[in-house]
């Protein structure tokens, strides 16, 4: 298929019409197990994942749906070989525990999607795995963090939720030229607009919960890079941790990756014309896009992306009060976490929470983190509805009155982080 353009793959790779039937989309193989020729000698090679391909015995180690839908993945990203999770936790795990062992060091970006950060800084520490966190936006930080046993340098760019945009090229000079491989979690711009691996990065993850299947049904996980890695991941991780992708999500994921292409293209001109809109309005205080001129980042991000994404963040004058007041009187966009849907969502990070919730920061991470974010930033994922509907609720929203007489509970809530919150806030979306 290595002759067919983006938008073609996307819709047509690892997805013949079924040869029993005829039909153009493969049938969902929703079964654990496989029957299996008797005593086959090498079928116990191919079983033990030697082979790159090896015949379905139970699902956990693989299935006809969960190939199609890695197949595909790895045609659209240009890689050798694809494995898929159960989330995108699931694949960022599996790729940390399959490549990092007790005395190695792994350097990582400080502000990435709270689950990573918090696994890093938290957990990967139990293992006697050193991390150190840094903004990889920022290449001295990433040389200065350099071991003699760096055996990683783990990305994700744009980065969740701050939209910080890493050098990939760069970093994948730095940690080459180190002994170390480089992985990038491109979950927020996606194949379509970002190819890390062409850039020169070793691997590539994506949570397919987000833009991939970009309908908000289905979690799911990716991990993409050389064969004998990706197999080591599935044989290691993926079978001895069990974080398998169900079938079902599979097949619906593979259904959303057909129109990945076209819905990209809407994401990125609805939230460049949002952003233009913000960036405009007398309320707001700044506005991060990565496609707005005013993003630190704007030169390598134009170099590096194809387009710009559907994520930005903004923050108010007013502060919390506002940011309250917006949550509350927004009507189209959803108040939610979570990202890359149809459906447009809004969600409010209250800086101090944000970095409370993440005790191995140090003060000066706090510090350069808050020059980013101000006191709260609010994450907007900038969905498919019509652009002229989206200003529209986002002006009215903005234009409401900041009514003093519930700010005072709602901010407490929010700050103090109350069980009805805590459902919403501590995954960070
Ligand atoms: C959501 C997200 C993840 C985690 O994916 P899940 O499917 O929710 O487990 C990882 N990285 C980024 C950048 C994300 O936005």
């Amino acid at each position: 298929m290595d002759e067919f353009d983006f938008e073609t793959l996307a819709i047509h790779a690892g997805e013949d019409a079924d040869p029993a039937t005829g039909a153009l989309r493969q049938p969902l193989h929703m079964a654990t197990t496989f029957k299996l020729p008797k005593f086959g000698v090498k079928l116990f090679d191919a079983l033990m994942m030697d082979s790159a391909r090896p015949p379905f015995a139970y699902t956990r180690w693989g299935n006809p749906t969960l190939r199609a839908l890695e197949d595909r993945l790895a045609a659209l990203e240009g890689a050798e070989a694809a494995v898929v999770t159960a989330s995108g936790m699931a694949a960022v795990s599996a790729l940390l525990l399959t490549l990092l062992s007790s005395g190695d060091h792994v350097i990582a970006s400080e502000v990435c999607y709270a689950g990573s950060v918090e696994l890093l800084g938290q957990h990967l520490p139990r293992f006697g795995i050193e991390v150190s966190l840094v903004d990889t936006s920022d290449l001295n930080q990433v040389r200065a963090a350099l071991r003699p046993n760096t055996k990683l340098l783990y990305v994700e760019t744009p980065a969740n939720p701050i939209l910080r945009i890493a050098d990939i090229a760069a970093l994948s000079n730095i940690a080459h030229g180190a002994g170390a491989l480089l992985a990038v979690d491109s979950t927020w711009a996606g194949p379509g607009l970002q190819k890390p691996l062409a850039l020169g990065s070793d691997f590539v993850l994506h949570s397919l919960t987000k833009y991939l299947n970009g309908h908000g049904d289905a979690l799911g996980g990716v991990v993409l890079g050389p064969t004998k890695n990706i197999q080591r991941i599935r044989k290691e991780m993926l079978v001895h941790l069990g974080g398998a992708l169900s079938p079902f999500n599979a097949w619906l994921i593979t259904r959303g990756l057909i129109t990945l292409p076209i819905r990209m293209q809407r994401h990125c001109e609805n939230a460049l014309r949002v952003a233009r809109f913000l960036e405009g309005h007398p309320k707001v205080a700044r506005v991060v896009y990565p496609g707005l001129e005013s993003h630190p980042h704007h030169a390598l991000a134009t170099r590096q992306m194809a387009d710009f994404g559907g994520m930005l963040t903004f923050r108010l004058k007013g502060g919390l009060g506002s940011a309250i007041t917006l949550a509350e009187k927004i009507k189209l966009f959803s108040y939610a976490t979570s990202l890359g849907h149809a459906h447009s969502l809004l969600f409010y990070y209250p800086t101090d929470m944000y970095i409370d919730a993440m005790p191995f920061y140090t003060e000066a991470q706090k510090r350069h983190i808050r020059e980013w974010t101000g006191d709260g930033i609010l994450r907007a994922s900038i969905g498919l509805e019509n652009p002229d509907d989206l200003i529209r609720d986002l002006d009215q929203a903005l234009r409401a009155r900041t009514f003093k007489g519930w700010i005072g509970p709602l901010a407490y809530r929010i700050m103090k982080n109350m069980p009805d919150l805590e459902r919403s806030t501590n995954d960070g979306g």
